[in-house]
């Protein structure tokens, strides 16, 4: 199957279906916004699987190297995107019926159909530092229109 087919997540989990794959960052369209590496390859698992609990749930693997623009100086900045996810659909109903969290799985109200893929970009973004930079000092000169005040800001590191 192809992970641009519609699913019932319910039915997916159930089934134990499974869909893996890579896909150019570049043909993703709300990550194709961040990236600067548009032929850069996300790898991914999606997997269903009904869980001890029975609840049925959809476990999410990502891995890549994106380029990005660093916060601190815009110059070009790699991200190592490595993560894995639960998404575990409940009915509308049983949503008020979760107590604990449970580290790196989310509850989600069941939805009558969700496209792989688009859960995956979703998780390549989830996983995207907030302001990815440089490490300390690796910045890049910044172009002289970034002075505006006339004085290079200082790298307090
Ligand atoms: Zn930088």
């Amino acid at each position: 199957m192809s992970a641009l087919e519609r699913v019932d997540p319910v039915e997916f989990a159930r089934l134990g279906n499974e869909v893996q794959g890579s896909v150019a960052a570049g043909s993703l369209e709300r990550l194709s916004e961040v990236s600067r590496s548009p032929g850069a390859l996300i790898r991914y698992q999606v997997r269903g699987y009904v869980r001890r609990d029975e609840k049925p749930a959809i476990e999410l693997t990502v891995s890549g190297l994106l380029t990005v623009a660093c916060q601190r100086c815009l110059g070009d900045v790699e991200v190592e995107i490595d993560s894995n996810r639960t998404l575990v659909f409940l009915p509308a109903l049983g949503m008020d019926q979760v107590q604990d969290e449970e580290e790196d799985v989310d509850y989600l109200p069941r939805e009558e159909a969700v496209v792989p893929l688009s859960l995956v970009e979703e998780e390549v973004l989830l996983a995207m530092p907030m302001a990815p930079r440089h490490a300390a000092g690796g910045c890049e000169t910044p172009p002289a229109a970034a002075g505006e005040d006339g004085k290079p800001s200082p790298d307090l590191h």
